[in-house]
C-alpha cells in the first residue's frame, strides 16, 4: 500500500487503491490487459513493473491485489481463480504432511471437502472443534497444529468466533490463524487488525458483487507467508483471468453502499421472522439473543446480508418454501445484489451429510440482496403460506 492509502477512508480505498489512471493514456479505469506475456528488453531483461508472463502477474491483477490488501489493511494481496484455489493454496503452504488443522464445526462445505478428502490423502489431519468456545479450541491444539481455519460469521448457521481470542490462541500454539472472510467483508470485519494472519475471500461473493464472476483471494501482512503463496500460485497456475480481475475489481468499488443496504434489508427481514408462527429458530448475529451477539458487535461494524431460519414442520416444508419464492432466487451462491434461497443441506453443504458438520433439513440460507425491502419480506411471507 502506498503512503497516502494507509490515510485513506474505507470507500476511497475502494476507488483509488491500486487504480491511478493510465500513465500512457490518461483511462481513468484500469484496463483488462488482456495479454499472457509482455515484451522484454533483451533476453532476461524485464521492463520496469517487472511483467513477463501472465500466469506470473498481471497488471490488471495488480490493481485488484492492491485494492484488496488496502481494503483488509494488509501489506499483500493475491488473488486466484476461486476462493478454493486460495483454500488449497493457503492449506498447501501454510501445512506440510503429519501436520494438523483446527477447523470449525460449521466450515463451508467446500472448504470441510478440501481437508476431508484431498489435505487427509496429503497426510495432512484435521480436527472440527465449535470455534466460539475459546477453551474447546485451546484443548484442541496438538504438538503439531500448525493451523487455525475459521469462520466468522461462519456458513451456514452464523456463527460467531472470537477473532482476537483465536489468534491468541494460535499465536499461544505457534500455529497460523486464516480467517474466511467472505461473509463479513472488510467493510464490516477487519480480521489483520484483531491478529490473524491471513484473511481469506471468495471474491464470487460481496466483493464481486454482482454473481458473474468466481474467484478468490487471500490477504496478508506476513513477508514469507505471501512469498510461499506466491510461489505456490504460480507453480500451480491457480490464477484468474484479466477479465475476472476486472469484475471483482469494479464490484468492490461499491462493497461498503452495497454492505450498508444488505444490512438493512436483512434487518427487515429478520424483523418479518422473528416470533412468525412457522419459524423455529433465525440466525443471525444481529439478534440480540444470539450467542455471538456481543463479540460481533465489538468486531464488525454490522450484521451483513445473511440470514439462516429453521423452519417449522421439517424438511419438506422448507423444500417447499424454497420452490414458493418469486424475487428469492433458488440457487448456490451469496453476496450478490440479486437475493437467493437455498437448501444447505442439500446444495451447498451436502459435501457434509453423514459428518459431524451436517445441517439439518429444515434449515434455509437467505443472502439477501439489495431490493426493496418492502418487496423482499412480501415474497417470503408468502412463500411460507
Ligand atoms: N468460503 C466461503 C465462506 C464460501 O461460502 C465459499 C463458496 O461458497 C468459498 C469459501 C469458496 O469459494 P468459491 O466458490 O469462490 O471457490
Amino acid at each position: 500500500m502506498g503512503d497516502d492509502t494507509v490515510r485513506w477512508g474505507f470507500e476511497t480505498r475502494a476507488i483509488h487503491a491500486g487504480q491511478q489512471p493510465d500513465p500512457r493514456t490518461g483511462s481513468v479505469i484500469v484496463p483488462i490487459y488482456a495479454t499472457s506475456t509482455f515484451k522484454q528488453d533483451g533476453v532476461g531483461g524485464v521492463r520496469d513493473g517487472g511483467y513477463e508472463y501472465s500466469r506470473t502477474a498481471n497488471p490488471t491483477r495488480t490493481a485488484l491485489e492492491d485494492q484488496l490488501a488496502a481494503l483488509e489493511g494488509g501489506r499483500h494481496g493475491l488473488v486466484f481463480a476461486s476462493g478454493m484455489a486460495a483454500s488449497d493454496i493457503a492449506l498447501r503452504s501454510i501445512t506440510k504432511p503429519g501436520d494438523h488443522v483446527i477447523l470449525g464445526n460449521d466450515a463451508y462445505g467446500g472448504t470441510f471437502r478440501l481437508l476431508d478428502k484431498v489435505l487427509t490423502l496429503w497426510g495432512v489431519q484435521y480436527t472440527s472443534v465449535n470455534l466460539s468456545d475459546v477453551d474447546a479450541v485451546r484443548a484442541a491444539v496438538e504438538p503439531n497444529t500448525k493451523l487455525i481455519w475459521c469462520e466468522s460469521p461462519t456458513n451456514p448457521l452464523l456463527g460467531i468466533a472470537d477473532l482476537a481470542a483465536l489468534a491468541s490462541v494460535a499465536a499461544d500454539a505457534g500455529a497460523r490463524l486464516v480467517v474466511d472472510n467472505t461473509f463479513a467483508t472488510p467493510y464490516l470485519q477487519s480480521p489483520l487488525g484483531l491478529g490473524a494472519d491471513v484473511v481469506l475471500h471468495s471474491t464470487t461473493k460481496y466483493l464481486g458483487g454482482h454473481s458473474d464472476v468466481v474467484g478468490g483471494a487471500l490477504i496478508t501482512s506476513d513477508d514469507e507467508l505471501y512469498e510461499k503463496f506466491f510461489f505456490l500460485r504460480n507453480a500451480v497456475g491457480a490464477v484468474p483471468s484479466p477479465f475476472d480481475s476486472w469484475l471483482v475489481l469494479r464490484g468492490a468499488k461499491t462493497l461498503a453502499l452495497r454492505m450498508e443496504r444488505h444490512s438493512d434489508n436483512a434487518e427487515r427481514i429478520v424483523e418479518a421472522l422473528v416470533g412468525h408462527p412457522k419459524v423455529l429458530k433465525v440466525y443471525y448475529p444481529g439478534l440480540p439473543d444470539h450467542p455471538g451477539h456481543e463479540i460481533a458487535a465489538k468486531q464488525m461494524r454490522r450484521f451483513g446480508g445473511m440470514v439462516s431460519v429453521a423452519v417449522a414442520g421439517g424438511e419438506q416444508v422448507a423444500l417447499d418454501i424454497c420452490s414458493r419464492t418469486k424475487l428469492f432466487i433458488l440457487g448456490e451462491s451469496l453476496g450478490g445484489v440479486e437475493s437467493l434461497i437455498e437448501h444447505p443441506g442439500r446444495m451447498t453443504h451436502a459435501s457434509t451429510t453423514g459428518s459431524p458438520l451436517q445441517i439439518d433439513g429444515n434449515v434455509l440460507r437467505l443472502s439477501v440482496g439489495i431490493e426493496d425491502a418492502t418487496d423482499l419480506v412480501a415474497d417470503l411471507l408468502q412463500a411460507m403460506e
